[in-house]
């Protein structure tokens, strides 16, 4: 039986003519969903069609505990699924609204070797509605009286998981936070972010709103990026930006290309020198991430002062470069580590 949370309008309207309820009723019962209410609070529904209701699984999240940082005031989450799996969100507030970051999949199976997210695998995908969940209860925890605009403006899919390891739900989930119908977000603010599955990559433009595509490219060639992100064996960088330059083609959106600077493996001045002859003639942006160092990886990050740098010699090369503003250092930033330590602490570890 499908979850509540994962139905859109479509399957609403499927599901009271099923029940034998007008159709209308589809629409306040969608409406309740984009406020992730349960069947029992949908106070214009009539009793016996909550009962109905509430007799499927819902298929949400909550918070389980939340992170501030002194810092910069940015908000870490844990949120727990109904099966009990944990997973990480951010919420980064800034003067021009808020960016939520959110996660695609319980843990990872890209393996690549700097990220916390993958050091155990996979354990499941996220579902559309699980996603839907969390963008609604982070929103509430910033009290916007109703008649305020939203609190989240901005979302970014660049938690834990691969995106387009998970591409239906993800898919879903872009469509039901665009739509009119649904959270009604432009896909202008919406960020995806991919280690690089060219050919889930080509299918975007055709199958899903045209969002901000992110690339996490980390290097200009294929022997120093096969060590790093496994799946270029699989997809190779020319396969990548050639997918990449279509995307941006197609969308008229310009590419970013997210780089890690590693000290003594991508970030010397040869290696923008190379990057920037790379990326010539693809519509694009670079946006350099300093190491966020993972205590069970051997990789040392740079320094601000050398990440501007890096991104000097790269507008030297013609390539716009900006150096991404370190948010929640104190609260656990890089994907995965959070949740690794809430379940170490769980387990006695
Ligand atoms: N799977 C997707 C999204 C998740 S990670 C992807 O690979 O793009 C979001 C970004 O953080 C990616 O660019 C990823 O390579 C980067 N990242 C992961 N661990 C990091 C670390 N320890 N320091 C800096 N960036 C990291």
């Amino acid at each position: 039986m499908k979850n509540l949370m994962d139905m859109g309008l479509p399957e609403l309207k499927a599901l009271m003519a099923e029940l034998n309820e007008p159709a209308y009723r589809a629409k306040q019962v969608l409406e309740w969903l984009n406020r992730g209410e349960r069947p029992e609070n949908m106070k214009n529904i009539p009793l016996a069609l909550r009962e109905k209701l509430a007799e499927r699984p819902f298929g949400g999240a909550v918070i389980k505990r939340t992170f501030v940082s002194q810092l910069d005031g940015t908000l870490k989450f844990l949120f727990e699924l109904e099966d009990g799996e944990l997973v990480e969100g951010v919420l980064m507030r800034y003067k021009h609204g808020n960016t939520l970051c959110l996660s695609t999949q319980v843990g990872c199976r890209m393996g690549c070797v700097f990220c916390a997210s993958t050091l155990e695998g996979r354990v499941r995908n996220i579902r559309c509605g699980e996603m839907l969940a969390m963008v609604v209860a982070a929103e509430r925890t910033q009290n916007r009286p109703a008649h305020e605009s939203r609190a989240i403006t901005n979302i970014v899919l660049m938690g834990s998981g691969e995106p387009l390891d998970n591409f239906d739900e993800v898919v879903a989930f872009l469509w039901r936070v665009t739509s009119k119908e649904g959270l009604n977000i432009s896909p202008r603010n919406i960020s995806l972010s991919t280690c690089g599955l060219a050919p889930e990559i080509e299918r975007l433009v055709n199958e899903a709103p045209h969002v901000t595509l992110c690339i996490s490219l980390h290097a200009y060639n294929d022997a120093v990026r096969d060590n790093l992100l496994p799946i270029n064996r699989k997809y190779p960088i020319r396969a990548v930006c050639e997918a990449a330059d279509a995307y941006a083609k197609t969308t008229g959106r310009r590419v970013i290309f997210e780089y890690a600077l590693i000290d003594g493996v991508n970030a010397s001045q040869q290696d923008a020198t190379a990057l920037s002859l790379l990326l010539k003639g693809i519509n694009c942006h670079v946006n350099l991430i300093p190491l966020n160092p993972v205590k069970e990886r051997e990789l040392a990050g740079v320094s601000r002062q050398d990440a501007a740098r890096f991104a000097s010699w790269l507008s030297d090369g013609g390539i716009s470069a900006t150096v991404r503003r370190e948010m929640g250092a104190d609260i656990e930033g890089a994907c995965g580590q959070l949740r690794r330590r809430v379940l170490e602490e769980e387990s006695g570890a």
